[in-house]
C-alpha cells in the first residue's frame, strides 16, 4: 500500500505523527468498529476511521483537511475506539497529537474556539496550582472566549453550596510540576522538528 512508502518519505505530517506517537495509520484496515463505538461520531465532521483514511490516501490538502477537523477537539479521549480496534490503533494517542498539531499549524477549525479556551485554561489551572481552581478556571475561560454571561447565575448557588473556592488550593512541590509542563513541551518541540 502507498502508505508505507509515504511513512519512509519526506517530511510529512504522516510522518511526524508516527515518530511522535508511534501511530501507524497503515495497520487499519478500514473496518469502522472504532466509529461504530464511538459515542462522538455522530458530531464529528469527519469520524474516526475517515480521518484514518484521509491519511492513508494522502490526496492534495490531506494535512489542511485534518487538522482543520472539528473531530479532533470533540474527541473525548474516552479510549473506546482503542479498546475495539482489532488492528490496536491508538486512535486517542493521535488525536492528542493532532490537537497540538492544529494549534501549533495555526489551523484550529473556528466552530472548536471554545473548546480551546477550555482547553488551556485548563492546562494553566493545573500548571499553576496543581489542581483545578474553579473560580480561576471560570474567570479565566470567560475572559478568553467572551462568554462573560453565560452561566453566571449559577455561580452564587455553587458558592453556598460549597462548591467554589474562593481561593486556590496549591500543592506543595510545584516547581516539579513546572519542569514536567516545560519538558513536555520542549520533548514535543523535539518531535516535530
Ligand atoms: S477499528 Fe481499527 S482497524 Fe477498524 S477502522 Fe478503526 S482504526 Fe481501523
Ligand atoms: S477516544 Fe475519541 S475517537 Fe475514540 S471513541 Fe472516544 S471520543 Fe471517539
Amino acid at each position: 500500500m502507498s502508505v508505507a512508502t509515504k511513512e519512509e518519505s519526506g517530511k510529512t505530517i504522516l510522518n511526524d505523527l508516527y515518530e511522535a506517537t508511534g501511530v501507524s495509520v497503515s495497520r487499519c484496515y478500514q473496518c469502522g468498529k472504532c466509529t461504530a463505538s464511538c459515542p462522538l461520531a455522530d458530531e464529528m465532521d469527519y469520524t474516526p476511521s475517515h480521518i484514518l483514511r484521509l491519511f492513508q490516501l494522502g490526496l492534495d490538502d490531506y494535512e489542511d483537511t485534518i487538522l482543520g477537523a472539528y473531530s479532533i477537539w470533540v474527541c473525548l479521549n474516552c479510549e473506546t475506539c482503542y479498546a475495539r480496534c482489532p488492528q490496536e490503533v491508538d486512535i486517542p494517542r493521535m488525536m492528542d497529537f493532532l490537537r497540538a498539531e492544529s494549534v501549533r499549524r495555526k489551523k484550529v477549525n473556528p466552530r472548536a474556539k471554545d473548546i480551546l479556551s477550555f482547553y488551556k485554561t485548563f492546562l494553566d489551572s493545573i500548571h499553576y496550582t496543581g489542581r483545578l481552581y474553579e473560580v480561576g478556571l471560570i474567570a479565566a475561560y470567560k475572559a478568553r472566549s467572551f462568554h462573560l454571561l453565560q452561566d453566571v447565575l449559577m455561580a452564587p448557588r455553587l458558592f453556598f453550596l460549597g462548591k467554589l473556592k474562593l481561593f486556590p488550593h496549591l500543592i506543595r512541590n510545584r516547581k516539579s510540576l513546572s519542569r514536567i509542563f516545560k519538558k513536555s513541551f520542549s520533548k514535543r518541540q523535539e518531535a516535530v522538528k
